[in-house]
Protein backbone atom coordinates (compact mmCIF):
# COMPACT_ATOMS: atom_id res chain seq x y z
CA UNK A 1 0.00 0.00 0.00
CA UNK A 2 1.07 3.76 -1.02
CA UNK A 3 0.87 6.84 1.05
CA UNK A 4 -0.58 9.00 -1.46
CA UNK A 5 -1.25 13.13 -1.38
CA UNK A 6 -4.26 13.64 -3.23
CA UNK A 7 -4.66 17.51 -4.72
CA UNK A 8 -8.50 18.56 -5.78
CA UNK A 9 -11.27 16.85 -4.21
CA UNK A 10 -14.19 18.02 -6.63
CA UNK A 11 -16.63 16.12 -8.46
CA UNK A 12 -14.48 13.75 -9.86
CA UNK A 13 -11.55 13.74 -7.25
CA UNK A 14 -13.55 13.38 -4.10
CA UNK A 15 -14.93 9.84 -5.02
CA UNK A 16 -11.35 8.94 -6.47
CA UNK A 17 -9.69 9.78 -3.31
CA UNK A 18 -12.32 7.75 -1.17
CA UNK A 19 -11.91 4.62 -3.58
CA UNK A 20 -7.98 4.86 -2.49
CA UNK A 21 -8.86 4.86 1.31
CA UNK A 22 -11.26 1.92 0.73
CA UNK A 23 -8.33 0.19 -1.38
CA UNK A 24 -6.42 0.44 2.06
CA UNK A 25 -4.30 3.20 0.90
CA UNK A 26 -3.06 6.22 3.21
CA UNK A 27 -4.00 9.82 1.98
CA UNK A 28 -3.12 13.57 2.68
CA UNK A 29 -5.34 15.35 0.98
CA UNK A 30 -5.63 19.09 -0.32
CA UNK A 31 -8.15 21.14 -1.53
CA UNK A 32 -9.22 24.80 -1.71
CA UNK A 33 -12.74 23.95 -0.38
CA UNK A 34 -13.18 22.91 3.46
CA UNK A 35 -16.99 20.90 2.47
CA UNK A 36 -14.34 18.58 -0.14
CA UNK A 37 -11.64 18.35 2.94
CA UNK A 38 -14.17 17.83 5.28
CA UNK A 39 -15.87 14.16 3.50
CA UNK A 40 -12.30 13.32 2.91
CA UNK A 41 -11.38 13.44 6.67
CA UNK A 42 -14.66 11.76 7.88
CA UNK A 43 -13.63 8.72 5.80
CA UNK A 44 -10.61 8.38 7.66
CA UNK A 45 -7.73 10.68 5.51
CA UNK A 46 -5.07 12.96 6.72
CA UNK A 47 -6.16 16.82 5.63
CA UNK A 48 -3.19 18.90 5.02
CA UNK A 49 -3.47 22.99 5.41
CA UNK A 50 -1.23 23.22 1.77
CA UNK A 51 -0.85 21.56 -1.45
CA UNK A 52 3.37 21.52 -0.13
CA UNK A 53 2.17 20.02 3.21
CA UNK A 54 0.57 17.04 1.44
CA UNK A 55 2.95 15.99 -0.88
CA UNK A 56 5.59 16.16 1.43
CA UNK A 57 5.76 12.14 1.98
CA UNK A 58 3.97 11.00 -0.60
CA UNK A 59 4.94 7.65 -2.20
CA UNK A 60 2.47 9.05 -4.84
CA UNK A 61 0.87 12.09 -6.08
CA UNK A 62 -2.27 12.41 -7.68
CA UNK A 63 -4.28 15.51 -8.73
CA UNK A 64 -7.50 16.51 -10.44
CA UNK A 65 -7.62 19.96 -10.93
CA UNK A 66 -9.93 21.73 -13.07
CA UNK A 67 -7.46 23.33 -16.12
CA UNK A 68 -3.68 23.42 -17.41
CA UNK A 69 -3.37 26.81 -15.54
CA UNK A 70 -4.47 24.70 -11.82
CA UNK A 71 -1.69 22.38 -12.54
CA UNK A 72 0.71 24.35 -13.81
CA UNK A 73 0.32 26.48 -10.56
CA UNK A 74 0.30 23.15 -8.74
CA UNK A 75 3.57 21.63 -9.58
CA UNK A 76 5.53 24.75 -11.74
CA UNK A 77 4.33 27.79 -9.93
CA UNK A 78 6.44 29.87 -7.18
CA UNK A 79 5.01 27.31 -4.80
CA UNK A 80 5.31 24.95 -7.26
CA UNK A 81 5.33 21.65 -5.24
CA UNK A 82 7.71 19.47 -7.70
CA UNK A 83 10.70 20.74 -5.66
CA UNK A 84 8.83 19.34 -2.15
CA UNK A 85 7.95 15.98 -4.10
CA UNK A 86 10.14 13.17 -2.17
CA UNK A 87 12.79 11.76 -5.21
CA UNK A 88 11.86 8.97 -6.12
CA UNK A 89 8.13 9.27 -6.16
CA UNK A 90 5.46 9.33 -9.39
CA UNK A 91 3.13 12.02 -9.88
CA UNK A 92 -0.17 10.85 -11.83
CA UNK A 93 -2.03 13.97 -13.38
CA UNK A 94 -5.36 12.58 -14.21
CA UNK A 95 -7.02 16.59 -14.56
CA UNK A 96 -8.20 17.23 -18.60
CA UNK A 97 -5.48 19.63 -19.02
CA UNK A 98 -3.24 20.83 -22.59
CA UNK A 99 -1.05 18.27 -23.83
CA UNK A 100 1.76 20.98 -24.09
CA UNK A 101 0.96 21.61 -20.16
CA UNK A 102 1.23 17.46 -18.98
CA UNK A 103 4.53 17.82 -21.20
CA UNK A 104 5.92 20.95 -19.16
CA UNK A 105 4.79 19.05 -15.77
CA UNK A 106 6.60 15.67 -17.26
CA UNK A 107 9.91 17.50 -18.36
CA UNK A 108 9.99 19.64 -14.60
CA UNK A 109 9.18 16.31 -12.95
CA UNK A 110 12.21 14.32 -14.49
CA UNK A 111 14.49 17.26 -13.51
CA UNK A 112 13.64 16.57 -10.11
CA UNK A 113 14.09 12.73 -10.35
CA UNK A 114 10.25 12.34 -10.45
CA UNK A 115 8.44 9.55 -12.52
CA UNK A 116 5.04 11.76 -14.09
CA UNK A 117 2.53 10.34 -16.22
CA UNK A 118 -0.94 12.06 -17.42
CA UNK A 119 -3.76 9.74 -16.67
CA UNK A 120 -6.73 11.68 -17.66
CA UNK A 121 -9.95 9.91 -16.84
CA UNK A 122 -13.53 9.15 -18.38
CA UNK A 123 -16.50 7.81 -17.07
CA UNK A 124 -17.88 10.70 -15.40
CA UNK A 125 -19.28 10.76 -11.74
CA UNK A 126 -20.79 7.79 -11.64
CA UNK A 127 -17.81 5.90 -12.89
CA UNK A 128 -15.95 7.78 -10.58
CA UNK A 129 -18.00 6.99 -7.40
CA UNK A 130 -18.10 3.41 -8.73
CA UNK A 131 -14.45 2.95 -9.63
CA UNK A 132 -15.25 1.56 -12.78
CA UNK A 133 -13.05 4.82 -14.53
CA UNK A 134 -10.88 4.32 -17.92
CA UNK A 135 -7.71 5.87 -17.85
CA UNK A 136 -5.33 7.21 -20.94
CA UNK A 137 -1.79 7.20 -19.67
CA UNK A 138 0.81 8.98 -21.52
CA UNK A 139 4.46 8.43 -20.39
CA UNK A 140 6.57 5.72 -20.11
CA UNK A 141 5.76 2.00 -19.85
CA UNK A 142 7.36 1.19 -16.65
CA UNK A 143 5.90 4.14 -15.05
CA UNK A 144 2.33 2.89 -15.47
CA UNK A 145 3.82 -0.38 -14.16
CA UNK A 146 4.08 1.49 -10.92
CA UNK A 147 0.93 3.11 -11.25
CA UNK A 148 -1.35 0.17 -12.24
CA UNK A 149 -2.40 -0.80 -8.58
CA UNK A 150 -3.02 2.97 -7.58
CA UNK A 151 -4.60 3.81 -10.87
CA UNK A 152 -7.09 -0.07 -10.51
CA UNK A 153 -8.22 1.31 -6.98
CA UNK A 154 -10.06 3.94 -9.11
CA UNK A 155 -10.79 2.26 -12.74
CA UNK A 156 -11.23 -0.69 -14.38
CA UNK A 157 -9.66 0.25 -18.12
CA UNK A 158 -6.27 1.30 -18.54
CA UNK A 159 -4.71 2.72 -21.91
CA UNK A 160 -0.83 3.08 -22.85
CA UNK A 161 -1.65 5.90 -25.07
CA UNK A 162 1.89 6.41 -26.15
CA UNK A 163 4.57 8.94 -24.75
CA UNK A 164 3.93 12.40 -22.24
CA UNK A 165 1.42 14.09 -23.03
CA UNK A 166 -0.48 11.20 -25.49
CA UNK A 167 -3.33 10.79 -22.86
CA UNK A 168 -4.16 13.97 -22.77
CA UNK A 169 -4.20 14.13 -26.51
CA UNK A 170 -6.88 10.87 -26.08
CA UNK A 171 -9.05 12.09 -23.76
CA UNK A 172 -9.36 15.50 -26.14
CA UNK A 173 -10.29 13.65 -28.76
CA UNK A 174 -12.73 11.39 -26.82
CA UNK A 175 -14.28 14.95 -24.90
CA UNK A 176 -14.51 16.67 -28.29
CA UNK A 177 -16.91 13.66 -29.22
CA UNK A 178 -18.65 13.26 -25.86
CA UNK A 179 -19.66 17.04 -26.56
CA UNK A 180 -20.74 16.47 -29.79
CA UNK A 181 -22.65 13.82 -29.16
CA UNK A 182 -24.67 15.48 -26.46
CA UNK A 183 -25.02 18.34 -28.79
CA UNK A 184 -26.44 16.04 -31.19
CA UNK A 185 -28.36 13.77 -28.78
CA UNK A 186 -30.10 16.72 -27.06
CA UNK A 187 -30.98 18.10 -29.98
CA UNK A 188 -32.96 14.93 -31.30
CA UNK A 189 -34.83 14.90 -27.95
CA UNK A 190 -36.12 18.48 -28.71
CA UNK A 191 -37.28 18.03 -32.20
CA UNK A 192 -38.85 15.19 -30.88
CA UNK A 193 -40.83 16.61 -27.65
CA UNK A 194 -41.28 19.86 -29.86
CA UNK A 195 -43.19 17.56 -32.32
CA UNK A 196 -45.50 16.30 -29.66
CA UNK A 197 -42.78 12.76 -28.12
CA UNK A 198 -42.67 11.86 -24.94
CA UNK A 199 -38.84 12.43 -24.19
CA UNK A 200 -38.74 8.75 -22.34
CA UNK A 201 -40.42 6.75 -25.20
CA UNK A 202 -38.16 8.21 -27.83
CA UNK A 203 -35.18 7.42 -25.83
CA UNK A 204 -36.28 3.60 -24.91
CA UNK A 205 -36.40 3.78 -29.11
CA UNK A 206 -33.08 5.79 -30.14
CA UNK A 207 -31.86 3.32 -27.66
CA UNK A 208 -31.99 0.26 -29.83
CA UNK A 209 -31.78 2.26 -32.69
CA UNK A 210 -28.69 3.46 -34.69
CA UNK A 211 -28.82 6.81 -32.83
CA UNK A 212 -27.55 5.18 -29.63
CA UNK A 213 -24.68 6.57 -27.84
CA UNK A 214 -23.11 7.35 -24.26
CA UNK A 215 -25.18 10.29 -23.57
CA UNK A 216 -28.21 8.73 -24.31
CA UNK A 217 -27.27 5.38 -22.53
CA UNK A 218 -26.08 6.65 -19.28
CA UNK A 219 -26.48 10.11 -19.00
CA UNK A 220 -29.99 11.27 -20.68
CA UNK A 221 -30.19 15.47 -20.99
CA UNK A 222 -34.03 15.47 -20.32
CA UNK A 223 -35.15 16.29 -17.10
CA UNK A 224 -37.20 13.12 -15.41
CA UNK A 225 -36.09 10.49 -18.18
CA UNK A 226 -33.24 8.83 -16.17
CA UNK A 227 -32.75 8.50 -12.38
CA UNK A 228 -29.09 9.38 -10.91
CA UNK A 229 -28.21 11.93 -13.64
CA UNK A 230 -27.48 15.32 -13.29
CA UNK A 231 -30.40 16.44 -15.67
CA UNK A 232 -32.69 14.75 -12.91
CA UNK A 233 -31.12 16.86 -9.79
CA UNK A 234 -31.40 20.27 -11.57
CA UNK A 235 -27.69 19.84 -13.50
CA UNK A 236 -25.49 19.32 -10.25
CA UNK A 237 -22.99 17.20 -9.79
CA UNK A 238 -21.93 16.36 -12.96
CA UNK A 239 -19.34 17.53 -15.65
CA UNK A 240 -19.69 21.34 -15.45
CA UNK A 241 -20.55 23.07 -18.78
CA UNK A 242 -17.39 25.72 -18.72
CA UNK A 243 -15.55 22.54 -17.80
CA UNK A 244 -16.65 20.84 -21.54
CA UNK A 245 -16.10 24.15 -22.84
CA UNK A 246 -12.28 23.90 -21.76
CA UNK A 247 -11.86 20.54 -23.18
CA UNK A 248 -13.36 21.88 -26.84
CA UNK A 249 -11.26 24.84 -26.80
CA UNK A 250 -8.24 22.17 -25.79
CA UNK A 251 -9.35 20.32 -29.30
CA UNK A 252 -9.94 23.85 -30.89
CA UNK A 253 -6.34 24.11 -30.15
CA UNK A 254 -4.98 20.55 -31.31
CA UNK A 255 -6.78 21.23 -34.24
CA UNK A 256 -4.75 24.36 -35.11
CA UNK A 257 -1.70 23.01 -34.04
CA UNK A 258 -2.00 20.05 -36.42
CA UNK A 259 -3.98 21.97 -39.51
CA UNK A 260 -7.20 19.46 -38.09
CA UNK A 261 -10.01 20.27 -39.79
CA UNK A 262 -13.22 19.89 -36.84
CA UNK A 263 -15.98 21.51 -37.98
CA UNK A 264 -18.31 19.45 -35.73
CA UNK A 265 -16.28 20.33 -32.59
CA UNK A 266 -15.88 23.95 -33.66
CA UNK A 267 -19.92 23.99 -34.06
CA UNK A 268 -20.61 22.03 -30.51
CA UNK A 269 -18.06 24.52 -28.68
CA UNK A 270 -19.61 27.57 -30.52
CA UNK A 271 -23.26 25.97 -28.65
CA UNK A 272 -21.45 25.70 -25.14
CA UNK A 273 -20.39 28.93 -25.62
CA UNK A 274 -23.62 30.07 -26.20
CA UNK A 275 -25.11 28.35 -23.12
CA UNK A 276 -22.38 29.81 -20.98
CA UNK A 277 -22.74 33.40 -22.13
CA UNK A 278 -27.16 32.68 -21.17
CA UNK A 279 -25.35 31.60 -17.76
CA UNK A 280 -24.97 28.35 -17.58
CA UNK A 281 -21.47 27.43 -16.71
CA UNK A 282 -21.64 26.38 -13.56
CA UNK A 283 -24.68 24.01 -14.64
CA UNK A 284 -23.96 19.93 -16.29
CA UNK A 285 -22.85 20.05 -19.98
CA UNK A 286 -26.33 18.15 -20.63
CA UNK A 287 -28.52 21.05 -19.97
CA UNK A 288 -27.74 21.86 -23.19
CA UNK A 289 -30.50 20.71 -24.17
CA UNK A 290 -32.62 23.98 -22.48
CA UNK A 291 -30.70 26.03 -25.54
CA UNK A 292 -32.09 24.01 -28.05
CA UNK A 293 -35.15 22.99 -26.36
CA UNK A 294 -36.25 26.75 -25.88
CA UNK A 295 -35.62 27.64 -29.90
CA UNK A 296 -38.25 24.77 -30.67
CA UNK A 297 -41.02 26.29 -28.28
CA UNK A 298 -39.75 29.64 -29.73
CA UNK A 299 -40.54 28.26 -33.11
CA UNK A 300 -44.04 27.11 -31.87
CA UNK A 301 -42.75 23.79 -30.91
CA UNK A 302 -44.10 21.58 -28.39
CA UNK A 303 -43.77 21.29 -23.90
CA UNK A 304 -40.17 22.15 -22.74
P1 LIG B 1 -14.65 20.27 -9.90
O1 LIG B 1 -14.74 21.71 -10.26
O2 LIG B 1 -15.84 19.56 -9.33
O3 LIG B 1 -13.44 20.03 -8.87
C1 LIG B 1 -12.22 20.70 -8.93
C2 LIG B 1 -11.69 20.80 -7.49
O4 LIG B 1 -10.38 21.39 -7.53
C3 LIG B 1 -12.57 21.68 -6.59
O5 LIG B 1 -12.90 20.97 -5.40
C4 LIG B 1 -11.67 22.88 -6.29
O6 LIG B 1 -11.89 23.44 -5.00
C5 LIG B 1 -10.29 22.25 -6.41
N1 LIG B 1 -9.22 23.21 -6.65
C6 LIG B 1 -9.17 24.20 -7.58
N2 LIG B 1 -7.99 24.84 -7.51
C7 LIG B 1 -7.28 24.23 -6.52
C8 LIG B 1 -5.99 24.44 -5.95
N3 LIG B 1 -5.20 25.40 -6.41
N4 LIG B 1 -5.59 23.63 -4.96
C9 LIG B 1 -6.39 22.65 -4.49
N5 LIG B 1 -7.64 22.40 -4.96
C10 LIG B 1 -8.06 23.21 -5.96
O7 LIG B 1 -14.14 19.54 -11.23
P2 LIG B 1 -14.29 17.98 -11.60
O8 LIG B 1 -15.59 17.79 -12.27
O9 LIG B 1 -13.89 17.17 -10.41
O10 LIG B 1 -13.16 17.88 -12.74
C11 LIG B 1 -11.77 17.83 -12.43
C12 LIG B 1 -11.02 17.53 -13.73
O11 LIG B 1 -11.49 16.29 -14.26
C13 LIG B 1 -11.24 18.57 -14.83
O12 LIG B 1 -10.04 18.73 -15.55
C14 LIG B 1 -12.33 17.93 -15.70
O13 LIG B 1 -12.26 18.41 -17.03
C15 LIG B 1 -11.96 16.46 -15.59
N6 LIG B 1 -13.06 15.50 -15.77
C16 LIG B 1 -14.30 15.72 -15.21
C17 LIG B 1 -15.31 14.76 -15.39
C18 LIG B 1 -16.70 14.94 -14.80
O14 LIG B 1 -17.62 14.20 -15.19
N7 LIG B 1 -16.90 15.85 -13.87
C19 LIG B 1 -15.06 13.60 -16.13
C20 LIG B 1 -13.78 13.40 -16.66
C21 LIG B 1 -12.79 14.35 -16.46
Amino acid sequence: MSHIAFIGLGNMGGPMALNLLKAGHTLSVFDLSPAALKTLADAGAGVATNAIAAVSDADVVVSMLPASRHVESLYLGRDGVIGRIRPGALILECSTIATRSAVAVAKAAGEAGLAMLDAPVSGGTGGAIAGTLTFMVGGPADALERARPVLLAMGKNLFHAGEHGAGQTAKICNNMLLGILMAGTAEALALGMANGLDPRVLSDIMCKSSGRNWALEVYNPVPGVMDNVPASRGYSGGFGLDLMLKDLGLAAEAAMGAKSPIPLGELARNLYALHSGAGAGALDFSSIVQLLNKRSAAAGGGPQ
